[in-house]
């Protein structure tokens, strides 16, 4: 059974076609631009295979066939039929607290995906655009999923996901902690149990997801019971362009001093911040080592301090959860910086949580503990078009 893997942006589409009797990728690609001048595609096949080229796309519709035409007539094809696809999965951002799990889109579904766009303006509207792009370019009747970046979160008790306001902005305006990331935090904690050899329900896991976003989230007995990112994807510790937790008085300081709307300092925090801000070089974690390597202050300041706020978190969710049994490092900079590593392992030496400086620089799924380590301690490069895969054939079926 094939499945269609759908992340779709306001302008841009991201997908995969996976092979679920082998969970073999049998194609990824992205199409970019659309509804501006110079869109295109760029689609690679497992064969070696690629098709690149600029077309129209004013819409997903038109996106969604070049998609089409890619997979089932260029060079680069992979099948012959589109008719050859199960289902379509698509990775949601915001499900809010209507959606506990992953669901068939109904016309009910699609239209809950759409009001809580007022939760995640940049994502869900576009979302709700690509699944009507799929309504229209393949039918009602192939079955979509959604799976929901917020739903592995849902089951953080109250005192995890309330925020200290008054408490009619939650009752009004919904204002909580929803996390992010949740299809990650959730893929990766499964395979650190299922590497331990236990099932999750007996552990107690914080998993680091270092990406350009950042998260870090404590799943107790295989519930996240809490994560960083708040109430959008901005909140938590320094991420590449994004500034983590804020005193909302620095906030309102500033919005003082430059005379900033809301919309500017949104900006501000989520794209001039954070690492990138900080060392005034790059929000690429890679570029800001170099440059820190090379003697840059700044640079090495932004690096530390991301070092140090991972360190607090981890040690917060060890309160948290009162222990914990193994940590896990996932995302670009989780799975390729050891440095990175080694560093935040250095602060983990009260848990009993002990690096082994070796298997540190191996790569992919490695455990990077010692054997006497008390706390394990993993890489597991995190998958999440597999796991919306999972969901919606685990759904479909
Ligand atoms: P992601 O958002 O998960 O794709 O991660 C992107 C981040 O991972 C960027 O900051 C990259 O610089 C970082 N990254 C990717 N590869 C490496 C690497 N080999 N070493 C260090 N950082 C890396």
């Amino acid at each position: 059974m094939k499945i269609f893997v759908v992340n779709a942006g306001s302008s841009s589409l991201k997908y995969q076609l996976i092979d679920m009797d082998n969970e073999q990728v049998l194609c990824k690609g992205l199409c970019e631009r659309i509804g501006v001048e110079g869109s295109c595609i760029s689609h690679k096949a497992d064969n070696g295979g690629v098709y690149e080229t600029e077309t129209p796309m004013p819409t997903h519709s038109e996106a969604f066939e070049a998609v089409v035409y890619a997979m089932t007539k260029s060079d680069a094809k992979v099948i012959d039929s589109f008719d050859e696809v199960s289902a379509i999965g698509h990775r949601i951002v915001q499900g809010g607290s209507i959606f506990k799990g992953s669901c068939i889109i109904t016309p009910e579904a699609l239209n809950d995906i759409d009001e809580l766009g007022a939760l995640a303006p940049l994502h869900n509207p576009a979302h709700v655009l690509a699944i009507k792009a799929c309504i229209k370019t393949f039918g009602t009747e192939k079955p979509q999923v959604a799976v929901f970046d917020t739903s592995f979160h849902q089951t953080m008790p109250a005192k995890a996901y309330m925020f200290p306001l008054p408490y009619k902005y939650y009752t009004d305006y919904k204002v909580r902690k929803y996390g992010a990331h949740g299809t990650s935090h959730n893929f990766v904690s499964n395979r650190c149990a299922e590497l331990m050899g236990k099932a999750r329900e007996d552990l107690k896991i914080i998993t680091c997801h270092l990406g350009n976003g950042c998260s870090i989230t404590a799943v107790d007995g295989g519930k996240c019971v809490d994560t960083s990112m708040g109430f959008t994807p901005l909140d938590g510790f320094m991420m590449g362009t994004r500034t983590g937790t804020l005193d909302p008085s620095a906030i309102t300081y500033i919005a003082e001093k430059e005379n900033l709307t809301p919309a500017q300092l949104n900006h501000i925090f989520n794209k001039e911040s954070g690492i990138l801000g900080v060392s005034g070089v790059s929000n690429d974690n890679r570029d800001v080592v170099a440059a820190a390597k090379e003697g840059n202050e700044r640079a090495a300041l932004a690096l530390q301090m991301q070092r140090y706020q991972i360190i607090k978190f981890i040690g917060s969710y060890v309160a948290a959860m009162n222990g914990v049994d193994a940590v896990v490092f996932t995302g670009g900079i989780g799975e390729n910086d050891a440095n990175l590593r080694k560093d935040v392992c250095a602060n983990l030496t009260y848990l009993g949580a002990f690096l082994d400086a070796e298997r540190n620089t191996q790569r992919g799924e490695v455990k990077i503990s010692t054997d006497d380590s008390r706390v394990a301690l993993y890489v597991i490069p995190t998958n999440e078009e597999l796991a919306i895969a999972r969901d919606t054939l685990a759904l479909v079926k």
